[in-house]
């Protein structure tokens, strides 16, 4: 194979040649995936916590396997970053968000912006304004329609590429979500510097709110904090109603997560755009 010479002394450890040969064989199948398209985006709404109106909805890459079944990206994507593999499957991702939402507009349906998941490795490499431009245009999408998720832990450190690059997506009218916030230990300084639009709390704080006072606490400095930036907050993971009670008294923008609605194929996902109203 492709690897043979680079590291032959690793069959001596059979677990480690075991795991080299699988994420051969899963690089293998990622290529090849992304040249049979086996690759499907997947949408999870996001609704008002308060009227339960659909607002905008995640994209979320799903790899078909023609053995396996539906692959979650938490399986893939790491290997993919590793790899490199991420920059194909990256710009896949925006070309295949803006077809689908050209589709959805042919098909005449109310619809809403879709964000999507953008590594920093796209952002290290550069070009992802170019590639977002390029795609709009392509299918016809207004830049409303698109937004673009980068995770806290990316956007730490002096990143004055990444930076640059965000500001320039922001400018053609596409909003910036801060991923997975309260993982990063950003400073609030870091925030108004970066002019993003909204704030993803990660899942693990939606899951404490049921049960501590400190975790509403904290999640109700996070919503103050967003509002004072004129940032939006989401709310990621909400899987019960107590916790839906809970971020309409801390004044939470939007809630996402099973509770309401599991990511879903587009198909399903213009039915709930139809039904607009999902609480
Ligand atoms: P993420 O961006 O934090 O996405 C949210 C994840 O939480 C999704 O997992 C979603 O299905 C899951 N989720 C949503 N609601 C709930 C809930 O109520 N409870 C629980 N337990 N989970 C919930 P998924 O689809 O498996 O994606 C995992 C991660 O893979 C994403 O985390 C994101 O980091 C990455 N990813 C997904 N699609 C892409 C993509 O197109 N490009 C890149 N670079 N990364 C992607
Ligand atoms: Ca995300
Ligand atoms: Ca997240
Ligand atoms: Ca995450």
């Amino acid at each position: 194979g492709k690897s043979d010479g680079k590291g032959q002394f690793r069959f001596f450890d059979p677990a480690l040649s075991a795991t080299l040969k699988s994420k051969a064989r899963l690089k293998h199948g990622l290529l090849e995936a992304i040249e049979r398209e086996q690759f499907t985006l997947y949408y999870q709404p996001r609704v008002d916590t308060h009227t339960g109106e659909l607002l905008s909805m995640e994209a979320l890459l799903r790899w078909r396997h023609p053995a396996l079944g539906m692959v979650s990206p938490a399986e893939f994507i790491p290997l993919a970053e590793a790899s490199g593999l991420i920059l194909r499957i990256g710009e896949m991702v925006i070309d295949m968000a803006c077809a689908q939402l050209a589709a959805w507009q042919r098909a005449g349906a109310r619809v809403v912006p879709v964000s999507i998941n953008v590594s920093p490795k796209q952002f290290k490499r550069g070009g992802v304004k170019h590639q977002l431009t390029a795609a709009l245009h392509r299918h016809g999408v207004a830049a409303a329609l698109l937004e673009v998720e980068i995770t806290e832990s990316a956007m730490m450190g002096d990143q004055d590429e990444i930076i640059a690059e965000l500001a320039a997506i922001r400018s053609l009218g596409v909003k910036l979500h801060v991923d997975d916030f309260g993982t990063g230990y950003s400073s609030l300084s870091q925030l108004q510097r970066l002019r993003m639009d909204v704030l993803k709390v990660d899942r693990a704080f939606t899951a404490e709110l049921g049960t501590s006072r400190e975790g509403r606490v904290f999640f109700q400095a996070i919503v103050s904090m967003a509002h004072a930036l004129e940032m939006s907050v989401v709310a990621e993971g909400v899987e019960t109603e107590q916790q839906l009670d809970i971020l309409r008294a801390l004044k939470c923008n939007e809630v996402q997560g099973y509770f309401i609605a599991r990511p879903m194929p587009a198909d399903d996902m213009q039915v709930m755009m139809e039904r607009r109203f999902l609480l």
